[in-house]
């Protein structure tokens, strides 16, 4: 075995001079909160994902309130989702005084299982309280594309909203009626990014949500800056004196100019940083495919991943933590898999709802029967690391301790 090296992160941003010289360039034009960088970030976004609107927002988490507001969910409505990804998603449902209604995975892509939707809906149906139901949020959880067009088929027979959680997912692509396109074109209604340093391009922290509704993306704008009618830009180019009025609730959500500067870097890189990141997604499955006891990960014919993360799964044999703490002790900084909502303490009681059952469940703490693959998930999978600055050298060296972690 070869001298351990220096410690390998989970992952690195990929920024430098380029992001430094923007933040800069918003400094010294004296506009730093939202303004001319954001609207040119928003711009620049739209049309890299093919979407006709996208508007800059504080995070992903608000970006998904605003969604979830935007398409109508209220106190007390029912919203269907996954547990099985950050907290995030889950929590954003909380926020409109709605109910998450989790519902399980598949195992092979860790993204909602379609036909579970069904289920949740026709049972609903059957019991007259369809109408609780008021709208789908699926994640493309860690870069994998959901299988939206099963989803849409079921969400437009009921004539649901689909919110997409693609946080995770910008460079991605769906085949759409033959042709590549990207996560945030809106397949759904509205699609929701975060630029959150642990995913594939950052701001520090952002949001942005995409659609093609033109009545939402001006929504969304009033609700990011408290309710206000007119804009910072537009009192401050003004001739006239213009008082803004707050017609409605709103809140501050906004993206400041700096952020946006270094956005408009990152997108630039995107390209880049996405074929790399599907060569070492490659590298990975080429030297791992002999491993026994590694299931490694899948893509359906009709995705291409970024790869935000690259998710092995153990079999029963291997103890996830063992594997883990060999792996840290050689220096190789892992992640267990994504988290299940509903087992944390902010989901104890009646926060949330399962499958087919409307009312809370009643499986011991942090064991759900119905959502068995979302915790085989959490409990067996390992995260390598995964970053566009990774040399062969160390990923090679990943493989090796891995390959050493599953020799029993
Ligand atoms: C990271 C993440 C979020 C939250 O994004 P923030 O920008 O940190 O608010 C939401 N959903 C998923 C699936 C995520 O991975």
């Amino acid at each position: 075995m070869s001298d351990k090296m220096q410690s390998i992160p989970i992952a690195k941003p990929w920024m430098g001079e380029a992001e430094a010289e923007a933040a800069s360039r918003a400094i010294m034009s004296g506009w730093v909160t939202q303004g001319p960088e954001v609207a040119a970030f928003e711009q620049e976004f739209a049309t890299y994902v093919g979407a006709n609107y996208a508007c800059a927002v504080s995070n992903c988490t608000t970006a998904l309130h605003l969604a979830l507001l935007a398409v109508g969910v209220q106190p007390g409505d029912e919203v269907i989702t996954v547990s099985h990804s950050y907290i995030a998603t889950a929590n954003s449902i909380r926020y409109c005084g709605a109910i998450p209604v989790f519902v399980d995975i598949e195992p092979q892509t860790y993204n909602i299982n379609p036909m579970l939707i069904e289920d949740v809906i026709s049972d609903r149906l059957q019991r007259g309280i369809g109408d609780r139901i008021r709208a789908i949020l699926i994640v493309h959880q860690i870069g994998m594309p959901c299988d939206i067009k099963a989803i849409l088929d079921i969400a437009h027979r009921y004539n649901l909203p689909v919110i997409e959680d693609a946080a995770c997912a910008i460079g991605s692509e769906i085949l759409w009626d033959g042709n590549w396109e990207k996560i945030g074109k809106p397949h759904g209604d509205i699609a929701c990014f975060s630029f959150h340093p642990r995913k594939v391009v950052t701001t520090g922290d952002g949001g942005m949500l995409t659609t093609n509704n033109l009545e939402w993306d001006k929504q969304f704008r009033l609700w990011r800056q408290h309710g206000m009618s007119v804009p910072d830009t537009v009192r401050h180019g003004a001739k006239q004196v213009i008082f803004e009025s707050y017609p409605m609730l709103g809140y501050n959500y906004r993206m400041t100019d700096i952020q946006a500067a270094v956005g408009r870097e990152q997108l630039k890189r995107l390209p880049e940083i996405v074929e790399r990141r599907r060569y070492l997604a490659q590298q990975y499955q080429e030297k791992l495919a002999d491993v026994p006891g590694l299931k490694l990960p899948t893509e359906p014919n009709w995705a291409k991943s970024n790869w935000q993360s690259f998710c092995v799964r153990l079999t029963e044999k291997y103890d996830q933590v063992q594997v883990m703490q060999e792996m840290l002790d050689a220096g190789i900084s892992t992640r267990r898999g994504i988290m299940c909502a509903h087992r944390e303490g902010a989901y104890q009681s009646e926060a949330w709802l399962c499958g087919v059952e409307p009312k809370a469940c009643e499986c011991e703490v942090g064991k759900c029967d119905r959502l068995w693959e979302s915790e085989q998930a959490q409990d067996h999978t390992v995260l390598l690391p995964l970053f566009h600055q990774i040399t062969q050298q160390e990923q090679d060296y990943v493989v090796k301790v891995l390959k050493m972690a599953c020799q029993i």
